[in-house]
């Protein structure tokens, strides 16, 4: 049996196929193309599945797709994607529009869900059955595995983590989404940035503001860098992402009764800076049970979009047939 797995995004689109026995075929980047439209984009992915039709026409193959934003995965249909660029379409109807070009219907879901069971299955090898895993770059989202099978609930939105309030919802900050006090507007690059730029204002001699000015446009990895060289301010700004980041996983311990948080994605990067403050809100929290013996660490393997939604579209397959 053949998985395809496709990971759409703003910029790139990564394609991997590989089989049940976990041999990979192909993995490919290729840039988003916007020249031709929602349509056009399209018959780029389409032609792909076909051709590895064509080429394993002795086997079957099974299609999964993660496409950045909310997803309806009964229908396929991507109802909301603040980072792709084609503005042709609304609502876009990913799986009929795919199954018309390659006569097999893919199963779409959201792109960090998929990476989700790809860290689910290479990373913790089926290990632990209530499971978070939490995507950390300038969005935050995360993925569930509950009793052991992804879980997306009612509409195909759980796992919206990074949308989740820990603040008032009126003066907190503002999100990417729109809303103000989320998760993300204190743990994404955009909020780490935010409170970068306002320490180097209040303490302009530091080794922060210095690297702060000296990029126009500085990255998050600088801020890592200038906490490896002791910056107090910028380890400050690390302490203090571990502290947010630990107030979701605190409420989601609390909600879900985890064994097991993954934390992906770039600024995972960054977890010897902020691990142990994270942990610290953890170990605060007088409800002893869920914290106790949660398992918490840091992914091997930060791309793993496309992978996790070749092995979910395999797995799919596997448990259809078993019904
Ligand atoms: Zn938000």
């Amino acid at each position: 049996m053949i998985g395809i797995g496709i990971d759409i995004g703003g910029t790139f689109v990564k394609l991997y196929v590989m089989n049940d026995h976990g041999e990979i075929f192909r993995q490919e980047k290729l840039d988003t193309d916007y020249s031709k439209g929602s349509k056009g984009f399209i018959a780029q992915i389409g032609q792909f599945i076909n051709a590895i039709q064509t080429e394993f026409s002795d086997q079957r193959v099974a299609v999964a797709v993660g496409a950045p934003g909310d997803v309806d995965n009964q229908r396929g249909i991507l109802r909301y994607n603040p980072n792709l660029k084609f503005t042709d379409v609304k609502d876009w109807p990913l799986a009929d529009q795919l199954e018309k070009y390659t006569h097999l219907r893919p199963y779409v879901a959201n792109d960090a869900t998929l990476a989700a069971w790809g860290v689910y299955e290479t990373d913790l090898k089926r290990q632990g059955t209530n499971v978070l895993i939490v995507t950390l770059g300038t969005g935050v989202g995360g993925g569930l595995i509950l009793n052991g099978e992804l879980y997306q609930g009612s509409h195909g939105t759980a796992g919206e983590i990074g949308h989740m309030k820990i603040a008032d919802t009126v003066t907190g900050p503002l999100c990417g989404c729109g809303a103000h006090g989320c998760l993300e507007a204190f743990v994404g690059t955009i909020g780490i940035k935010r409170r970068a730029l306002q320490s180097s204002v209040d303490h302009p001699d530091c080794i922060l503001a210095q690297t702060v000015k000296s990029g126009a446009n500085f990255k998050v990895a600088q801020v890592a860098q200038a906490a490896k060289q002791g910056c107090n301010e910028a380890l400050k700004i690390w302490e203090d992402t571990g502290h947010y980041l630990g107030i979701g996983i605190a409420n989601l311990g609390l909600i879900l009764d985890l064994d097991t948080v993954v934390l992906t994605g770039g600024v995972s990067g960054a977890a010897p800076y902020f691990m142990s403050a994270l942990k610290r809100v953890l170990d605060e929290q007088p409800i002893r049970t869920p914290f106790k013996k949660l398992k918490l660490c840091v992914s091997k393997n930060p791309d793993i979009g496309g992978v996790g939604a070749a092995m979910y579209a395999l797995h799919r397959v596997q448990t259809d047939l078993h019904k």
